[in-house]
């Protein structure tokens, strides 16, 4: 038995049996060729136990390598008649007697494999006519299989990235300060992931093509894993992200059972819609009640997070960098601001404000009422050892010493290097 034919390989069988029944042959196929192997990845046949789906064989000494090279013709009415052919395993086991076989190429001219059609009795009214009838099918094959062809390589590519990656248990991690923004002291710190700088992608790029591949929700408590050892170094919370999905898992339930969660900060994400809360709360619930908090991530963003908040009652929320960037000089996003303080203060959650990277930005978002700060102004992701002394932006005289420029690309540059240094990462855009 063969495998279970996607929705492609029928219609790959329909043009087949158009094929087999046109030129009045007893098979036709479509093979891939890899350049060692010819694989029979679709078949029909009226002689199914002589061509067997799935089955392989040598393309070096297949009928369609000779036909490729020029060494046969692509229409054989009768194979006897070519001692080339004849000296080939084909023309003995299974005994074809007909053959007719064309190339099939995808869109970037790369050749797939071969589109044929045999019999096993001489057949003198095969002519160039049947061949152009192939080549039509052929082409028609090449453009139903190719999206399977895209998808698998994509799948391989990632796979090969990723692979390096999850068998050192994890991409790195960094660490970027939260503080109070009204006494500038260092509160937590938010766990970020690091890729290979060479890839040019940024975490969350690289984590949607882990769960594209199946290999998501491994490299997310990879990550939680990795930042959890933090927990020891540092004082503070640790702010460790993780998407819903990943969250319903049993291994995210495990893994957070061995964690000591009265200093984590758990940030739910939401690229993807949360299909069902009540697995998402009770998912959350054993943490919780050992005293881990919750944080909804990105609100601001669009996205559902106000659904979020509502339904799972979270301990923290996360402004997102679209609506803080810039708030200082913009009426709007002070408006939205201002509001999403006062919902989440009416929920009795803390609001943290993220993507600060300006003196000004600090300020209004302060006398906005929003608690906690994170952003390039206070530090930039980095080891735990850049996790240094935060400062004020209601700067007393003497606090002004340790206070950092006020231009935020100094600031920002300063801890740049902090990020740096665990090169090769992913750098911040
Ligand atoms: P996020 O959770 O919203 O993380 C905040 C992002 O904003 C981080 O980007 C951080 O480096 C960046 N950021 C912080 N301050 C500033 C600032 O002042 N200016 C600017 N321009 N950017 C700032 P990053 O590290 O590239 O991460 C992007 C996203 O990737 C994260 O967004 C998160 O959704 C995802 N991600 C990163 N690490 C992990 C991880 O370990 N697990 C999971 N599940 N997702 C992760
Ligand atoms: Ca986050
Ligand atoms: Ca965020």
């Amino acid at each position: 038995m063969g495998k279970q034919r996607s929705q492609a390989d029928e219609q790959v069988a329909d043009l087949l049996q158009t094929a087999k029944s046109s030129l009045g042959l007893s098979v036709a196929f479509l093979s891939r060729l890899d350049g060692t192997s010819q694989f029979l990845e679709v078949v029909e046949s009226s002689v199914p136990f002589l061509f067997k789906e799935g089955a392989t064989q040598r393309q070096e000494t297949s009928f369609c390598q000779a036909i490729l090279d020029g060494k046969l013709p692509p229409v054989i009415p009768d194979v006897k008649a070519f001692p080339v052919a004849m000296a080939l395993p084909a023309a003995t086991l299974p005994r074809i007697r007909s053959y007719v076989s064309v190339p099939v190429v995808l869109s970037d001219g790369s050749l797939y494999g071969t589109f044929c059609a045999a019999g096993l009795t001489s057949d003198k009214g095969l002519t160039k006519r049947d061949k152009s009838l192939m080549d039509v099918l052929a082409h028609a094959a090449a453009v139903i299989i190719e999206p399977g062809v895209v998808a698998a390589s994509r799948r391989a590519e990632i796979e090969s990235r990723l692979q390096p990656i999850i068998d050192a248990e994890g991409p790195a991690v960094v660490l970027q300060p939260i503080v109070d923004l009204a006494t500038g002291t260092r509160v937590g710190a938010e766990a970020l992931s690091r890729f290979p700088a060479e890839w040019g992608k940024a975490p969350d790029v690289c984590f949607a093509e882990a769960h594209s591949i199946g290999v998501g929700h491994l490299l997310e408590l990879l990550a939680i894993e990795r930042a959890a050892a933090f927990l020891e170094q540092v004082s503070g919370y640790v702010a460790l992200n993780i998407s819903p999905d990943t969250l319903l898992t049993a291994e995210a339930a495990e893994l957070l059972d061995r964690l000591p969660l009265e200093r984590v900060l758990l940030e739910l994400s939401e690229h993807a819609p949360v299909e069902d809360y009540a697995a998402l709360k009770a998912a959350l619930e054993p943490a919780r009640a050992r005293g881990m908090r919750l944080a909804i991530d990105d609100v601001g963003a669009g996205f559902s997070s106000l659904r979020h908040i509502v339904l799972t009652s979270p301990e923290v929320i996360k402004l997102d960098r679209s609506i803080v960037a810039g708030v200082s000089a913009d009426p709007v996003f002070r408006t939205l601001v201002r509001s999403l303080v006062e919902f989440g203060h009416g929920c009795d959650a803390v609001v943290v404000a993220e993507g600060i990277e300006t003196r000004a930005d600090a300020e209004t978002l302060l006398e906005l009422g929003v608690d906690h700060g994170q952003g390039w102004y206070y530090g930039r992701p980095g080891g735990p050892e850049h996790l240094s002394e935060c400062w004020p932006i209601t700067g007393s005289p003497a606090s002004a010493g340790t206070a950092p420029s006020q231009d935020a690309g100094v600031a920002g540059s300063r801890d740049a290097e902090a990020d740096e240094q665990l090169a090769p990462t992913y750098g911040n855009s």
